[in-house]
């Protein structure tokens, strides 16, 4: 058993190789890489990936799962081989069940409709992408199917980004959340609007990045096994355990976007900075789901990061460093400006408190898109029907309305959105589960001192990368399953204060 569980790791970890090496060209594409090399590296990009395919479904493989299973079922239930033969088998079954033709079918579609995206989008044209869109939808129920036996068509599609999460669990726990979060949107948002100019003066960006460098050098962010770079649209990846890049922008006249989104990336980073180092070039290795890393990087840039007690600490440093700029804006009316709650129309740029409103809408349109209880054509009405009732406003045109995101343009139908609000749930479960161990955070916090936290998380969650799916994770540090109370919490306790609510 002994060899063979070798020989499934030798293998294991060339894949780990390849796919580490299109990270890296991927990485390189959205940094340094001049507009003249995008071709070539489409192809670099296609030729690794197939490479890795081709490797990971070998027969063999298969051959050595199976050989190890009946011995992995007799290891302690906590056995780091066995949860690797574990997920192997997971992400092995779901990679041969889905045929060749609908991955060759699936990735010139996504080409195509990302292409006609790019042009759809300035020019207002949903019309334009609309029978893209139907081919998407018709090859994500494609791939629902070939793991036929779900609850919900959707759940073979959640399953990759959230495993072991399911559509009707995220629904049930979603309705609770929105109907708590409209009426908490519309409390705060009947106030005076917040002055929020004192971020909008003119911040040189060497200063910016500086601060927010030295900010997530407080948190624990290893710059000796990572660093950060400028890019559009700001993202981490991993190369390996101990070479984790994340990326930023900054704005000129926007002091809050390069912060928050430093803040927000060195969150994904330090989880993947902290897995297990025995996992390195395993299916190990890494997060464990969108949802869950989503709770780190929310952890770090908004439970922390937008926190009084952080910026009691921050903000004469940041003052120092922006005097002109700063002089006259208060430590409340600056905490007041980054966490200003507005109702707007783009999900990205949305506040703590409407996010989720952003993201649920998108991810009911996606399960009733699959159900075929609405269709493609009515895609743009239903949308705006939706920004109606859970945010009170209505897009101008359908460049802030359905085509604002990419993700059903360059991807599937279904498991694009739940990710970033189970985050945010998560976040605050796991946020609580830090505080009951060590109660002493908030006020290290206010200190400058991310260590107790930073130790808290990499033993609870980090250590484990892969280990454990998002729901045992869940239950192992909190000791229940995923609930919404501690998050409402959170939120109703920080934007009481901010906006006196009753
Ligand atoms: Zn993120």
């Amino acid at each position: 058993m002994e060899a063979k569980l070798n020989e499934l790791k030798n293998r294991l970890s060339e894949v780990a190789d390849l796919n580490a090496a299109g990270a890296v060209l991927g990485w390189d594409q959205a940094t340094y890489m001049p507009a003249g090399g995008a071709e070539a590296r489409g192809r670099q990009l296609a030729t690794l990936g197939s490479l890795s395919q081709a490797k990971f479904t070998d027969a063999e493989v298969g051959r050595l799962l199976d050989a190890l299973e009946p011995w992995a079922a007799q290891q302690a239930p906590d056995s780091d081989d066995a949860a690797l033969i574990r997920k192997t088998r997971k992400d092995y079954d779901k990679q041969v069940k889905v045929s060749a033709d609908w991955v060759a079918r699936a990735n010139l579609h996504i080409a195509k409709s990302y292409q006609a995206w790019t042009e759809a989008r300035p020019a207002n044209d949903f019309k334009s992408v609309e029978d893209h869109l139907k081919t998407t939808l018709d090859l994500s129920r494609e791939y629902a199917n070939f793991f036929p036996g779900y609850d919900h068509i959707a759940d073979p599609l959640i399953d990759g980004p959230d495993p072991g999460m399911q559509a009707s669990s995220i629904r049930s726990v979603f309705s609770e959340l929105r109907e708590q979060l409209v009426p908490l949107v519309q409390a705060i948002t009947s106030q005076a609007e917040t002055d929020d100019s004192a971020l909008r003066h003119s911040y040189p960006e060497k200063e910016q990045l500086d601060f927010g460098l030295a900010v997530i050098k407080d948190f624990g962010f290893d710059f000796n096994r990572g660093r950060q770079d400028m890019t559009h649209h700001p993202f981490c990846t991993t190369f390996s355990i101990s070479d984790v890049r994340i990326t930023t922008r900054a704005q000129e006249n926007y002091l809050a976007d390069a912060l928050f989104s430093t803040l927000h990336e060195a969150g994904h980073a330090m989880y993947e900075q902290g897995v297990n180092p025995a996992y390195e070039a395993t299916p190990l290795a890494g997060g464990t789901s969108s949802g869950v890393h989503e709770s780190q990087s929310r952890t770090w840039e908004n439970i922390v990061g937008r926190s009084r007690g952080f910026w009691q600490h921050y903000y004469p440093k940041l003052q120092a460093m922006f005097p002109g700029q700063l002089k006259g804006v208060n430590l409340d009316t600056f905490y007041r400006a980054i966490n200003k709650v507005e109702r707007s129309l783009i999900r990205t740029d949305a506040d703590e408190v409407t996010y989720n409103l952003h993201v649920m809408l998108r991810f009911d349109l996606e399960l009733q898109l699959l159900e075929g209880t609405l269709e493609i054509k009515d895609l743009p009405a239903a949308w705006h029907a939706r920004y109606k009732s859970d945010l009170g406003i209505q897009a101008p045109s359908d460049v802030d309305g359905v085509l604002q995101d990419v993700h059903w343009y360059a991807g599937f139908i279904g498991g694009s959105f739940q990710g970033y609000t189970l985050g945010n749930i998560m976040s605050a479960l796991f946020y609580d589960a830090a505080l009951q161990a060590h109660p002493s955070i908030p006020q290290e916090v206010a200190s400058g001192q991310f260590g107790t936290l930073h130790t808290w998380l990499r033993e609870n969650i980090y250590d484990y990368g892969s280990k454990y799916e998002p729901n045992e994770l869940i239950e192992r540090v909190t000791g229940g399953p995923l609930r919404i109370e501690p998050y409402i919490k959170y939120l109703r306790d920080k934007y009481g204060k901010l906006y006196t609510l009753s």
